[in-house]
């Protein structure tokens, strides 16, 4: 039986981080007694049979990009994903593709309701249990994550609730906030207190001033024996040449592509020798069409694919790759709640303490995204929304 897109709705809301402000720029950072409300989407497609594929996330440019494509959706039939993925990829030709993401997410959810199964079951199961790694808030300077020391302690406190990785995200907000030697003691201190018993990960998230400055740290990440090194400096983690030179001088992978956008752009990375590791997320990717199609394509190459962020989606993405390493827990601090929205009803959670003893979390296993969103909650701090029909 053929299933028809008869609506689609998508919800714009905010919720509030408790002691969570933000640094000189745009970090998120532990800011005690200040609250910071977060806006996210809540995307329902609907059928004329009653079946409503849904996600809950994204953010304002990629569901600004819904308005050029929700049109053309209206009367389609739901199951035909590939084909929507590529009509809309054509469609949005001229921007990032950021759009693609929620539709895509929400029509394999669609699709899971369809025939009674997971995601990731659709997908081909590999396991169902996913290794996860603590991924910091970044630095701040109110008593949280504000010395080298504090992020050792925080690598520890994670390492003894069972994580077996560990994610710096360091300083930035302004220039005069960038001290690259603290950077590097941060490193050090942390490689020093847990590096024998944890994979440790830097994620400076483009905030270094110069090549010069990666290359310094990276050396750094080199004597503790990094696992890998993500997206070091103001290039915006764009440059292929650049990273390319990167790797000839430090021994630490690297990890590149959180910021490309498209399945192309992310093999020509490949192509160019300019990552080690190969990053996707559902939600940048152009959905979960677009981040397995990455996913498969480094396969071909011999690399491994990490999913960006947490979420129901990329538990179902790593949940069907052999060639992935870890679920990345984020952000984390050991004085604040994690960035994660309050919209789960079920028992899905993505916390500090959402890990079991051996450092995994489950994927989902109800049908479609296997999580069930508290629409409730959502409309009770909506703060806009779009219908089309
Ligand atoms: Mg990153």
């Amino acid at each position: 039986m053929a299933l028809e897109i008869s609506k689609i709705e998508s919800t714009e809301f905010s919720y509030p981080i408790e002691d969570v402000g933000t640094d000189d720029g745009f970090n998120l950072v532990y800011e005690p007694g200040t609250t910071t409300e977060r806006s996210l989407f809540g995307l329902r497609i609907h059928t004329y049979e009653g079946l409503t594929g849904e996600f809950v996330g994204g953010n304002s440019p990629g569901f600004a990009q819904i308005n050029v494509i929700a049109d053309y959706l209206i009367g389609k039939d739901p199951l035909k994903r590939e084909r929507h993925w590529s009509e809309i990829k054509r469609g949005l030709r001229k921007y990032d593709r950021m759009g693609i993401g929620p539709i895509d997410i929400a029509l394999w959810d669609l699709a899971g309701k369809h025939y009674g199964a997971p995601i990731h079951e659709l997908l081909g199961t590999y396991r169902t249990r996913l290794p996860a790694y603590a991924s910091s808030y970044h630095a701040d300077r109110n008593g949280g994550l504000d010395s080298p020391m504090a992020y050792a302690q925080f690598a520890e406190n994670c390492l003894n609730r069972g994580y077996d990785g560990f994610k710096i995200h360091g300083w930035g907000g302004s220039p005069e906030a960038r001290d690259i030697n603290r950077e590097i003691e941060t490193v050090h201190a942390v490689g020093d207190r847990v590096g024998d018993e944890m994979d440790l990960m830097l994620d400076p998230a483009c905030e270094y001033e110069t090549f010069g400055d990666a290359l310094k740290v990276g050396r750094a990440c080199d004597k503790q024996e990094f696992f890998w090194y993500e997206d070091p400096f103001r290039d915006g983690g764009l440059s292929q040449h650049a990273h390319r030179k990167l790797r000839e001088q430090i021994d630490t992978p690297i990890l590149q592509t959180e910021h490309v956008r498209g399945l192309e752009a992310h093999a020509d990375f490949v192509v160019n020798d300019a990552t080690d590791f190969v990053r996707a997320d559902p939600e940048y990717d152009a959905g979960i069409t677009g981040a397995m199609k990455i996913a498969r394509m480094a396969e071909a190459f011999g690399l491994d694919t990490e999913i960006h962020s947490p979420g129901p989606a990329q538990r179902h993405c790593i949940a069907a790759l052999r060639n992935a390493n870890y679920y990345e827990m984020a952000l984390l601090h050991p004085e604040c709640e994690n960035t994660q929205p309050p919209v789960y009803q079920n028992d899905y959670s993505d916390h500090i303490d959402s890990i079991d003893a051996d450092g995994t979390v489950p994927v989902p296993d109800g049908e479609g995204l296997g999580v069930e969103y508290d629409w409730d909650y959502i409309e009770e701090h909506e703060t806009g929304r779009r219908r089309y029909e």
